[in-house]
């Protein structure tokens, strides 16, 4: 494995970063998860657009064009030598002092590390999985605003650790006005009489790459698709439910609290993006 840290390559025991950098500190920093299919990086410009927002919106500059950080990526990617990956970026703040000022830290810190896919239980695809709403909240938007793909995960740790420890696969978080906001790691959807619909990304959403892709799909594919508010009541009485992201690609939701989703089995319009999804991966 080779992991690049700010142009350089280094094996997985030698990749090290400064225990003064504020990412590691204070979680001050961004990232992106990426995925690769058959030798080709999917959506790595959505990716590195993704990113760049929010280096901006914390004001940390990444003294990178996006073009040499897609190189850097490709560059790290090829040196690897895998054809199906999942890649990790990182962009921290650099090492400073001990102080919460991020105006110490001068360079930020670039890692990319290109590793194996681990993919869920082909069960999981086939039965679907079981959700539950968390307790844990997203945190409100002039707080922070869960756009901003940062290092800060601790909100969604919480709300998988409350999810596993009650037996569930994945937490379904509200967020400051009790909306449906998205799971742990990835967007939620659901199909009620027929349209496909996902909470906007200001009702505290990432804006999931996979997310928008399913959105465009669905729509080309002649699916009524929208984004919208959505409550537990909506996800309860919803005919289909899946999540979406770039590890998990589409993955069902067959029951959440309790509440059987549609007959409790993947629904044929999930099934039929899942198919839809994977032939177009195949063209990229
Ligand atoms: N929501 C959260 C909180 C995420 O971390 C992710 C990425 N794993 C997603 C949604 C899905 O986004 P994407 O489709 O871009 O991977």
């Amino acid at each position: 494995m080779k992991i690049y840290i700010d142009g350089k390559y280094f094996g997985k025991d030698e990749a090290k970063i400064s225990v003064f950098d504020h990412g590691y500190l204070y979680g001050d920093g961004v990232f992106e998860g990426i995925r690769a299919y058959s030798g080709k990086i999917f959506k790595l410009n959505e990716h590195i657009t993704r990113l760049y927002k929010s280096a901006k919106a914390i004001l940390l500059d990444l003294k990178m064009s996006p073009q040499d950080m897609e190189k850097a990526v490709y560059d790290t990617f090829r040196e690897n030598k895998r054809d199906d990956a999942y890649i990790r970026l990182v962009v921290s703040r650099g090492s400073g002092d001990l102080g919460v000022n991020p105006a110490n830290c001068k360079v930020p810190s670039v890692v990319i590390i290109v590793g194996e896919v681990n993919v869920y239980p082909k069960e999981f695809y086939d039965n679907g999985i079981t959700a539950m709403t968390s307790s844990v909240r997203r945190v409100a938007p002039d707080t922070f605003d869960v756009r901003i793909k940062s290092m800060n995960y601790l909100n969604n740790s919480l709300a998988k650790i409350e999810a596993i420890n009650a037996g569930c696969m994945e937490a379904i978080i509200l967020n400051h006005n009790g909306f449906v906001s998205e799971c742990t790691g990835e967007n939620i959807f659901i199909f009620s009489d027929g349209v496909l619909k996902t909470p906007g990304a200001t009702d505290s959403a990432l804006e999931g790459i996979t997310r928008n892709f399913v959105l465009e799909l669905a729509r080309a594919g002649g699916m009524k698709a929208m984004e919208t508010h959505l409550t537990q009541y909506d996800l309860y009485t919803s005919d289909e439910c899946f999540l979406t992201g770039t590890g998990a690609e589409l993955m069902p939701v067959t029951m959440i609290d309790g509440r059987e989703i549609g007959d409790g089995k993947p629904g044929k319009n999930t099934k039929a993006l899942i198919e839809l999804f994977h032939k177009e991966i195949r063209k990229i």
